[in-house]
Order: C-alpha cells, then structure tokens, then sequence
C-alpha cells in the first residue's frame, strides 16, 4: 500500500501543530516545529503572522480538519475516502465510525499497545513481518482489525534484541483500553471499539463529514 514518503515535520508546520509523527525525536528539543511552527513555503511564515489568512472559509477548515486526520494515521487520499465509505455505510454517527475505523488499523493497533513509538515505527515492524493476527503472519499495516482479534509478536521476532529493550519500554506506555495487551506473551486482543474520548481530541470528525459531503 501507498504511503506518503515526503518530509513528515512539514506536515506539523503545515497542520499549525504538532502532530507527533517521529516518536521520541516530537518530545524532544530537535522537535522542528519548536524551532519554526510557521507553515512551510515562501510565503508561510508571513501568512502565519497575519494569523493564516485564507483559512477561515468553511472549505479550507474542513479539507485542514481532513488532512489533519489523514496525516495523523498517515493514510493516503483515496485510502481515506474508502474508510469514509465504510463508515458511511455502518450504523451510528459517520464521524465516529470513520474515526473507529482508523483506530483499527494494524499499524493503530500496534501502536496503541505500545510497541511502538510512532504510527509510522509501528508500520515498519508489521511491514517486517514482526506481528501476526490470530496466529497468522500479517505485514499489511492497513488491515482492518475485529473485535476479539489477537494481535502478538511473532516467536522469531521475540528473540530479537530490539524487541527486548521494546517489551521494556513498553512497560512504561499505557496501552489504549479498548484493548487487552499482556506484554509477557507480547500480545493484545481488541475487546472493544473505542470510545471518543480515547481517540484524539483534536481531530474534528464533524467537518470530515462535511467535507465529504458537499
Ligand atoms: Fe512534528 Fe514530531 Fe517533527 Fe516535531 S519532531 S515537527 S512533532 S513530526
């Protein structure tokens, strides 16, 4: 599957925030939006301060609410807009559905269990072929989980080094509660959809609705 290949800090500049893309680096002084939080470009840093012009119409709050959402779970446009059809079609409010979506991906999955410092770290080990799901090797970062799905890291990936020291570091970062994570068989389970308030509450599904909708 596609995946954006490009400068990941010039997203956060381009976001107007920090969007927590490059794991430990984000937390840390070399965080390059801390040294230039104005949008990339010629022109960006005079537009910041003017306050952003050109971003008040309702259209460019919601394609920023849009891309914000798509760039946090690093997923690209056409990608997107398919878990926006899934979540059309199924019951209840089409925003959290879209947002529950996105939390069921693998390369989510793993991250929310704390293997992984960044979306994009976790992408890389299931890329690696360092997970499987319900017993079966699974290097697909886009996979769309299942309630009661078990997620573990293989037997061979175990002996590793680096999944030693991650099982360690592991142990310092909750894992999301919507799932089961037991880091002595180095495993987690989905025992339930999340709920808003455990997903970022930065990002505005409303005006992803309403950007699709128009
Ligand atoms: Fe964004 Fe992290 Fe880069 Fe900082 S270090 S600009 S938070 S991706």
């Amino acid at each position: 599957m596609a995946r954006y290949i490009g400068p990941v800090c010039k997203l956060c500049r381009r976001e107007g925030e920090k969007l927590y893309l490059k794991g430990a680096r984000c937390f840390s002084p070399k965080c390059s939006f801390e040294k230039r939080s104005w949008a990339p470009g010629q022109h960006g840093r005079s537009r910041s301060m003017r306050g952003g012009a050109g971003r008040t119409s309702d259209y460019a709050r919601q394609l920023r609410a849009k891309q914000r959402a798509r760039r946090n779970y690093g997923v690209l446009e056409r990608q997107f807009r398919r878990y926006f059809s899934v979540a059309l079609k199924k019951r209840g409010l089409t925003g959290l559905n879209l947002l529950q979506t996105l939390e069921l991906r693998l390369d989510n999955v793993v991250y929310r269990m704390g293997l992984a410092s960044s979306r994009s770290q976790a992408r890389q080990f299931v890329n690696h072929g360092h997970f499987e799901v319900n017993g079966v090797k699974s290097d697909i970062p886009s996979m769309l989980l299942r309630l009661g799905d078990v997620v573990t890291v293989r037997e061979s990936s175990r002996k590793l080094e680096f999944f030693k020291e991650i099982a360690e570091i592991a142990e310092k970062r909750p894992s999301a509660l919507w799932l089961n994570r037991d880091l002595t068989s180095m495993s987690g389970s989905v025992v339930r959809l999340p709920e808003r308030a455990e997903i970022d509450g930065s990002l505005d599904e409303q005006l992803i609705v309403e950007y699709y909708s128009r």
